[in-house]
């Protein structure tokens, strides 16, 4: 089983916060997908005949190109690679380009789920990120799309920005229940470097919120999504039974990928390989930067991403992957952190609590090979 990932990186605007490998320079948008097509066709064996059963347009702003530009690459890609099982096929999109002409195309395509990156559904904290769409274009979008048939729509919101308190996150969250999305992915907010937040706060005219206010925030969606039937399954995913993000799922378990666009990654298994990060390179000669994962690397991931979801490390599995030596010195260093609740061992299974999972980089850390 493994995925296919398509990197659009073309922005309209630049949200102040976002530091993804993004670009507005929208003239190399034609070069670089033609560039697109054509590493598919370079990198036609590079997952070893592996069927495809996920597909994800991620960026960027996917939802900049037509529908049926992303349908060609999705026939070009099942040319290449056996995609007759595919049962998931993701694109990210801007609220403000889900027009009714933008829908009915889809309709047309092999798309049947949509990510939209909503933020918030409040006006003033749109405009304070930059967002280029307002809270009833949001909500505009998921109806159309709901009313379009598609019936596999997950939103992501920020939390955790100075200035907007529990109220506008409660706000948001009620607005994203009532809409009846299947998934929500909510991230809180980190200052990156070269953004525009980060000069805010170099300028003292923001700062990050304490921990206190993160915690309380944190608690807030965990208690509604909650209390509403989602699953917590990933640190910053939530959805309802059925409706986990399959293709991310899959990156989290170790699958294969293969990535294509600017910068996009791939992994066969034993090779990590990507593309240079310039769009006029890349549309020019793919030229990729690689590495091959040492076992202590596979280790860190492995622990890494389980950690990060509900059902946490198999510790029978780091037994036989990783050896006994491995497995007593893991058993041994929960111990503290299952002692302050912060680890619980369930069968072989050691897992964060999700009412934990803010806090888990600590946890996570802890078990890193150096
Ligand atoms: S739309 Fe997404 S990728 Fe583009 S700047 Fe905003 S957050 Fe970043």
């Amino acid at each position: 089983m493994a995925g296919i990932y398509f990197h659009i990186p073309f922005c309209k605007r630049i949200c102040a916060y976002c530091d993804f490998y993004r670009s507005a320079e929208l003239k190399y948008m034609d070069s670089v997908i033609e560039a697109m097509h054509g590493e598919l066709e370079e990198q036609a064996t590079y997952l070893n005949d592996k069927q495809i059963r996920t597909i994800y347009f991620g960026g960027g702003t996917p939802s900049l190109l037509p529908p049926s530009e992303l349908q060609h690459l999705i026939d070009h890609a099942a040319k290449l690679y056996d995609c007759s099982e595919v049962s998931e096929v993701t694109v990210e999109a801007n609220p403000d380009d889900i027009t009714a002409e933008y829908v009915k195309e889809l309709r047309h395509t092999n798309i049947n789920r949509v990510s939209l990156g909503v933020q918030s559904f409040d006006d003033k904290e749109l405009r304070f990120m930059n967002r280029r769409h307002t809270a009833e274009e949001a909500s505009q979008a998921v109806k159309r799309l709901q009313d379009a048939g598609i019936g596999n729509i997950t939103i992501d919101l920020i939390f955790g920005v100075d200035g907007f308190g529990e109220d506008v996150l409660e706000r948001s969250i009620q607005t994203a229940l009532s809409l009846g999305v299947q998934h929500i992915s909510a991230y809180h907010l980190t200052i990156e470097c070269a953004t525009a937040f980060y000069r805010r706060v170099q300028r003292g005219e923001m700062k990050e919120v304490d921990e206190e206010c993160s915690e309380r925030e944190y608690a807030i969606i965990e208690k509604r999504l909650c209390d509403a039937g989602f699953e917590h399954y990933e640190v910053s995913n939530y959805a309802l039974k059925g409706f986990r993000s399959q293709h991310n799922s899959s990156y989290w378990s170790g699958a294969e990928y293969l990535g294509i666009g600017p910068g996009a990654h791939s992994f066969n298994g034993t090779e990590r390989h990507w593309s240079v990060q310039s769009l006029s390179d890349y549309a020019l000669k793919r030229e990729y930067e690689s590495e091959i994962l040492t076992d202590k690397e596979r280790y860190n991931e492995y622990v890494m991403t389980s950690l990060r979801r509900c059902e946490g490390v198999d510790t029978q599995y780091i037994k036989e992957r990783f050896g006994m030596q491995q497995y007593d010195k893991v058993i041994s260093d929960a111990q503290r952190w299952i002692a302050n609740g912060d680890l619980v061992l369930d069968g072989s299974r050691l897992k964060i609590p999700t009412s934990r999972f803010l806090v888990s980089d600590a946890v996570i850390e802890s078990f890193f090979e150096a």
